[in-house]
């Protein structure tokens, strides 16, 4: 069985079919893209794997367990954490904070344990503070650590927001247009953070993206998408030559 897989799935929104019979799957470790026009049905995907959406028909299961099944904070707890296509921080909170807060699937106290600050919580506030610094470390956003998100750069802000996702430490990363808005050095940042957080931290990625240079750059395999369906699979080299993409594409 595929780590992720999408079955047959459906989802009409009125007139429109968002995705419409679609079926991929993802394997443990590889860099898997998402391509294709505006309004292909792209973030409905991500949003359908998040449990966002339901979809009418279809099945998406995830490292086993039938994501149907669970609500979106189930789907987190499985270990799959996402990143917006518009970003979605505290703004007024810090880098530093902001983490923290991503680290809140991790906590295992309630009222109580909070309030008499119980050494087992204690334990937990140190390792999720010395995780959240890793993730700061790795991704150099030592700079930003106290900033408050509002006051930063974009692609600092686009960094931060994967950052955040990787402090649930999720084994399937979700990123929506990871390098839409960032400059072509940025771009190339965002391609070697991608690539690490494959190799290093050992995290499936699954991204959508419209900047071919990235995707050609770190994905092995490239799903193209129009209409809600698929166009082609394959790897970066075999989709872009593939003729039903290079007609959506000129299409549009
Ligand atoms: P992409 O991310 O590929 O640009 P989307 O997944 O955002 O495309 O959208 C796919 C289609 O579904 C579009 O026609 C869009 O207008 C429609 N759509 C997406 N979300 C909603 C929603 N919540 N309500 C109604 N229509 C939606
Ligand atoms: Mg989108």
């Amino acid at each position: 069985m595929s780590f992720l897989e999408l079955k047959d799935v459906t989802l009409k929104f009125g007139g429109v079919t968002a995705v419409d019979n679609l079926s991929f799957s993802v394997e443990e470790g590889e860099v898997f893209a998402i391509v294709g026009p505006n309004g292909a049905g792209k973030s409905t995907v991500f949003n359908l794997i998040s449990r966002f959406y339901d979809p009418h028909n279809g099945s998406i299961k995830f490292d086993g367990h039938d994501l149907l099944k669970s609500k979106p904070s189930g789907v987190a707890a499985f270990g799959v954490a996402r990143t917006f296509q518009n970003i979605e921080l505290f703004d007024q909170a810090t880098v530093l904070e902001n983490l923290l807060v991503g680290r809140h699937r991790h906590r295992q106290s309630n009222f109580l344990t909070e309030l008499f600050f119980t050494p087992s919580v204690k334990k937990q506030e140190v390792q999720n503070r010395h995780m959240v610094e890793e993730i700061i470390d790795f991704l150099d956003l030592q700079a930003y650590r106290e900033k408050r998100i509002a006051g930063l750069p974009y692609g600092v802000r686009k960094v931060v927001e994967v950052a955040r996702a990787l402090a649930t430490d999720p084994k399937l990363l979700l990123l929506d247009e990871p390098a839409s808005g960032l400059s072509v050095e940025e771009t190339t940042d965002m391609r070697w953070w991608i690539d690490d957080i494959r190799r290093q931290m050992g995290i499936t990625v699954l991204m959508v993206e419209h900047d071919m240079g990235l995707v050609s750059g770190v994905s092995d395999r490239v799903l193209a998408m129009a209409d809600g369906a698929k166009l082609a699979l394959g790897t970066p080299v075999e989709v872009q030559s593939d003729p039903a993409v290079i007609e959506a594409y000129l299409g549009h």
